[in-house]
């Protein structure tokens, strides 16, 4: 029988503030096999996609998106907060709750044509993934799909990807 991974998610209430329930995936970090089952699950859809790479989002998804690509033998594109990459960036800004925020990927970092895949660990709102595929489409990656260990469907966040194939490996319809 398959590991229950929602078994080795941790609600924290109230956090980063008031009425915010965040899904805390530490528990599921430090046990070697429920890790090695979410990064086999987030590695499923793209066996044969023959991927250039998986890019990421700054953290969280870095440390699952760097095994997916060893997993499948592709690259890794990391999609960082401003200021973090050394050469030459694109960026794009996205909203949150509160403000405004931007994600940067270095422009030689995927090639026109080059096949990607997004992964993230959590998509709440959409904003930030949505930011991700904008990244990908400046540099004219073809975007294979979109991946997130986590999926808060009642914040409604996979409507903002657009037609590109969504794929996630646990679900909450509620908080
Ligand atoms: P989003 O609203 O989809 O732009 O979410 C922004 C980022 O915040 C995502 O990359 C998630 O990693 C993180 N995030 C948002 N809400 C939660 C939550 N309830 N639990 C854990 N992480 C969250």
């Amino acid at each position: 029988m398959p590991l229950d991974l929602t078994a080795y998610i941790r609600d924290v209430p109230d956090f980063p503030k008031p009425g915010i329930v965040f899904k805390d995936i530490t528990p599921l970090l430090k046990d070697p096999g429920a890790l090695e089952a979410a990064v086999q699950a987030l590695a499923e859809p793209y066996r044969d996609a023959n991927l250039a790479s998986v890019a990421a989002i700054e953290s969280r998804g870095f440390i699952f998106a760097a095994a997916v690509a060893v997993e499948l033998g592709c690259g890794f594109v990391p999609l960082r907060k401003p200021n973090k990459l050394p050469a030459e960036t694109t960026s794009a800004a996205y909203e949150l709750e509160y403000g405004a925020d931007t994600i940067e990927v270095h422009v030689d970092a995927i090639h026109a044509g080059d096949r990607v895949a997004i992964i993230d660990d959590v998509i709440a709102t959409g904003g930030t993934a949505a930011a991700a595929v904008e990244l990908v489409e400046t540099l004219g990656g073809n975007l294979v799909g979109i991946s997130f260990l986590i999926d808060l469907a009642f914040l409604g966040g996979t409507t903002k990807l657009g037609d590109y194939p969504v794929h996630t490996v646990i679900t909450y319809n509620g908080d």
